[in-house]
């Protein structure tokens, strides 16, 4: 099954309106983070006079973990940050990226390079392309169970150039690929997904006048396709 992600007009809107309250509760959320910072290092005091009171404390610590995640996340969606267009080499940015992917990499994913012989040169925000990358990639690396493959193949024509991203890993249906990128739909655990990665990555894309689709059959891997037009010289 094959489907095109696209940034739709509700998606977008929940995204602006949830980065809006996002802003709104970063303010409180410091507060309650300070308070806590305050207590945890004298949790073993409390310990003491109360075992459940530093439970408590590391209950608390780790929600505001978790909301200041989902915070940092609608930030990053609302897009309002760094509009800075420069000249991007998307092998490189695609190398960064999998040095950063390394420090978490389990052994048992093999990743393959197929990189095209061409330079692919892009305009654009390096930082927002770097992050689009790396969350389809982080993706793909989870998605994985076991022994797994990941690979990266480019490839160009006249005027785009495309980026294929494909892993061994889990799969999605027809029902829940077309839930992939909507404003905070996850399967992860609590703590582990917030569930806007893809709806940054597509909204990141479409900034760059690029489109995205996906591949992707159960319990035997997924395919995301990126294809960005290239720099006009
Ligand atoms: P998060 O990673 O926080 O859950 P994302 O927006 O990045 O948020 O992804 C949303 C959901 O899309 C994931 O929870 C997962 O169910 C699905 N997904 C994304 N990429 C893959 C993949 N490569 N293989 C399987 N499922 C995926």
């Amino acid at each position: 099954a094959q489907t095109k992600l696209i940034q739709n007009e509700k998606m977008a809107t929940l995204g602006v309106l949830s980065a809006g309250v996002a802003h709104e509760i970063n303010n409180p959320l410091n507060f309650i983070k300070g308070g806590v910072d305050g207590l945890l290092p004298i949790v073993s005091e409390l310990e003491k006079k109360d075992k459940n009171l530093a439970k408590f404390v590391k209950i608390i610590n780790e929600g505001v973990k978790r909301a200041n995640a989902i915070v940092k996340g609608l930030g990053k969606f609302s897009r309002q940050t760094d509009s800075t267009i420069e000249t991007c080499d998307i092998h490189r940015i695609l190398e960064d990226c999998l040095l950063i992917l390394h420090g978490t990499m389990k052994n048992n994913i093999e990743i393959e390079r197929d990189f095209c012989s061409e330079q692919l040169i892009v305009t654009g925000n390096e930082g927002k392309l770097h992050q689009a990358f790396l969350n389809i990639l982080a993706n793909a690396q989870q998605a994985i169970v076991g022994n797994g493959k990941i690979a990266i193949i480019t490839t160009v024509n006249d005027e785009s150039c495309q980026i294929k991203i494909t892993d061994t890993g889990v799969g999605m249906s027809e029902e829940h690929m077309t839930r992939v990128g909507e404003p905070f739909f996850t399967t992860k655990g609590p703590g582990e997904g917030t569930g806007l990665g893809m709806a940054i990555t597509i909204s990141i894309i479409e900034e760059h006048q690029g489109g995205l689709s996906l591949d992707s059959v159960e319990s035997q891997g997924s395919t995301f396709t990126i294809s960005l037009p290239l720099k006009v010289s």
